[in-house]
């Protein structure tokens, strides 16, 4: 869906926006009219709130608000100017050595957002010439990064070792090679098979590139992520993962050997060209980082209030995907069929939208159900009967 010469002219975007109506694919923005939370105002009423990502409640903690104000209070709404220039606060210089702390390693880097963070770094990595293997559910903004690098890549079936190996036995002498993967990926709630990644990467002289945007603070004993759960740390020096998520702020973060960093940098643009975070969300998601750590009983509550849920749906009949994490996927295939689930999901007070291509592939579009660590037991089982009455309403149960 290129924008063709002359698309600025109002003909061609209606008509655009025709074919994406004509196949239910066209988006909208929705207000949401509160803080977000497990219950929520929304379209004049109160519903419960199936789709966020604020796994952990972080985002209207009063600590982590606390600190973002202070901040602000101190260091003023904006940054003023790109890192490298003086852009640089205290609270982003602390928020870095937070994050090497908490993820043990010995630097670590901020940028304004996930997308940035891969759009930059990918081609950092990997010049014109090398090769990267891609996972086919990666996310968009890895897409986006290896097709900005330059670099040929391939996809590899959905966390397939056996392919990514004999990709990597295909490729020619001496090429770098870049495999990319989401650490938990976002839209499947599935784990990339990192031990065997990891591995294969060693074996064949590959670098391993993992984005857990969604698996920080929510995935391993501690919230360090899905690295830490699979028991990796110290075969997987880099990663990337996200603020905005588990964190509650706003944000993304490179963590890594100091050498790596410093090349960071010095050649990433989007970290380069780009004004600093502003210091209020650093200094939230340093916040956010210390609640991690001292209420473990949030973590906790996510897991029961996942299990509660996961199997309420299951034993509804409903088709989910192979999860493994909160996020819960309702298949169901047809971009139309869940649209209108979701619209009957509203009349039953839930709010999850429809996820539709291309942000999942065709024909698998579906609910992506997220729970979160405040719900309550009572709220999910309030949830559970709408999704009973909307999936009797659509033919899906
Ligand atoms: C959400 C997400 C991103 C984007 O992060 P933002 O900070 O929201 O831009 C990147 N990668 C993955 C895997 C994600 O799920």
């Amino acid at each position: 869906m290129g924008i063709r010469k002359g698309a600025w002219k109002g003909l061609m975007f209606q008509r655009t926006l025709q074919q994406m109506a004509d196949q239910s694919l066209t988006r909208r923005l929705r207000v949401l009219e509160s803080a977000t939370g497990p219950v929520v105002q929304f379209s004049n009423r109160q519903v419960i709130l199936l789709c966020s990502n604020d796994y952990l409640g972080l985002a209207t903690h009063h600590a982590v608000i606390k600190a973002a104000v202070q901040a602000t209070e101190q260091y003023g709404s904006g940054a003023g100017a790109s890192r490298l220039i003086c852009g640089t606060l205290p609270p982003h210089q602390k928020l870095e050595s937070f994050l090497a702390e908490f993820k043990g390693t010995e630097s670590a880097l901020l940028f304004g957002s996930g997308y940035l963070a891969n759009l930059g770094i990918i081609p950092s990595l990997i010049a014109r010439k090398g090769l990267i293997l891609l996972d086919r559910l990666c996310h968009a903004s890895l897409i986006d990064g290896c097709r900005l690098s330059g670099a040929d890549f391939r996809v590899f079936r959905h966390r397939d070792s056996a392919h990514v190996e004999s990709l990597l036995k295909r490729r020619s002498p001496n090429r770098p090679v870049l495999i990319v993967t989401d650490g938990l990926f976002s839209m499947d709630g599935d784990l990339a098979p990192l031990p065997e990644l990891a591995a294969l990467a060693t074996r064949y002289d590959a670098t391993l590139y993992v984005d857990d945007a969604h698996g920080t603070g929510v995935m391993g004993p501690t919230g360090r992520g899905t690295i830490e759960e699979l028991g990796v740390e110290h075969e997987i020096r880099f990663h990337i993962g996200t603020l905005g998520k588990a964190l509650g702020s706003c944000g993304a973060y490179a963590v890594g050997p100091r050498e790596m960093i410093d090349y960071l940098v010095n050649t990433v643009r989007p970290f380069i060209f780009t004004t600093a975070p502003p210091p209020g969300t650093a200094a939230a998601a340093i916040a956010a980082l210390d609640v991690i750590q001292r209420e473990p009983e949030r973590r906790a509550r996510l897991w029961a209030n996942r299990h509660h849920l996961f199997h309420g749906l299951e034993r509804l009949g409903f088709r989910m995907t192979a999860t493994v994490s909160p996020i819960l996927p309702i298949l169901i295939g047809d971009a139309k069929q869940t649209l209108i689930f979701a619209e009957q999901l509203l009349m039953h007070g839930v709010y999850a939208p429809a996820i539709r291509p291309p942000t999942v592939p065709g024909e698998t579009s579906r609910i992506r159900v997220t729970v979160t660590s405040e719900h309550t037991i009572s709220q999910l089982d309030e949830a559970l009967r709408a999704f009973e009455l909307a999936g009797r309403a659509s033919n899906l149960i």
